[in-house]
């Protein structure tokens, strides 16, 4: 048991500007080994979990996508913001020295954790496909148990790299290829920096506070006439994430990400029923300077009706 650092450089982090790179963080990786499997640290405040016997390229995946990520603007602020000493001093950790947080803990100054998904073959019934989802889990004890206990932190889940002319099927026409997320509601395949960014962004609202706001909001909604929406905060946090209808304008959205890219926007996230923007084609989408700021997004979730006092 303890704390086991072993250090190794990362993606393209070696060949960067030295000024950047001191902004950004050091682009080495910490391993935090323990009986179960460990916590790779790939950048500042994010952690990769792979538990024994999962795959091992899982970590490399992930950094890589950051780093696809980091090159565009508002994903680089993104990576930033959850660095506990940065941008993300606010944002939860695990604080537990029981649950592998606190000083030389697994999850210790981790805002962010990316888990292997995998697809679940229950006894009875449907096998489900893998997810790429984010969820909020507490970290594990170090034999291993996991923890169900506050304070969680997000955590970004998604398969492993599938092999070149081997894709994965993650259910509704969506499929993930060596190369990216071929997806019904946009044209084009994802590349892994968009899919991972998308992600991000739900665990940055979580983390800025949207989602608790959100929460609880479901009922009301589906009492609500000519929707056919099944839960509100779901469907709310897609305006945010992709940057749609009331979201169009913010920083970390999709849509803002990929017109930074040269990608055309993402006009719809059909699983929650969002769809049909009729301002999305003429949008003037801020730059974010003094003269174009972005739109903040408590503006977004007052015009949605949530109180934000
Ligand atoms: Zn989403």
């Amino acid at each position: 048991m303890g704390l086991c650092p072993r250090e190794f450089p990362v993606g393209a982090g070696g060949a960067e500007q030295a000024g950047a790179e001191r902004k950004r963080g050091s682009g080495m990786v910490e391993v935090r080994e323990r009986s179960w499997g460990a916590v790779h640290v790939v950048r500042p405040g994010i952690g990769v979990e792979v538990a024994n016997g999962q795959d091992e390229t899982f970590p490399g995946f992930v950094a890589g996508a950051l780093e696809q990520v980091r090159g565009v603007p508002v994903g680089g602020d993104l990576v930033d913001a959850f660095a506990p000493d940065g941008d993300g001093a606010g944002f939860r950790c695990i604080t537990d020295p029981g649950s592998g947080g606190g000083e030389g803990g697994a999850y210790h100054g981790v805002t962010l954790l990316f888990q292997q998904s995998v697809a679940l073959r229950p006894r009875i019934g449907a096998a489900k496909p893998p997810a790429i989802e984010t969820k909020a889990v507490g970290g594990r004890r170090d034999d291993g148990t996991r923890v169900f206990e506050a304070p969680w932190i997000p955590c970004v889940r998604l398969p492993g790299r599938p092999a070149e002319g081997s894709p994965v099927m993650l259910g509704e026409g969506r499929e993930m290829h060596h190369d990216g997320v071929v997806n019904p509601d946009f044209a084009g395949k994802a590349d892994f920096g968009l899919v991972v960014f998308h992600e991000m962004c739900h665990a940055y609202y979580d983390q800025a506070g949207a989602a608790g706001l959100m929460s609880g909001r479901a009922a009301e909604f589906e009492a609500a006439p000519g929707h056919r929406v099944a839960d509100f905060q779901n469907y709310a946090e897609e305006i945010l994430v992709c940057g749609l209808l009331q979201g169009k304008g913010l920083k970390y959205c999709e849509n803002t990400y990929r017109r930074q890219k040269g990608l055309p926007p993402r006009p719809a996230y059909s699983a929650v029923g969002l769809k049909d923007d009729p301002d999305l084609a003429a949008f003037a989408w801020p730059s974010g300077g003094p003269d174009a700021p972005f739109k903040e997004w408590k503006a977004v979730l007052r015009e949605l009706n949530f109180s934000t006092a």
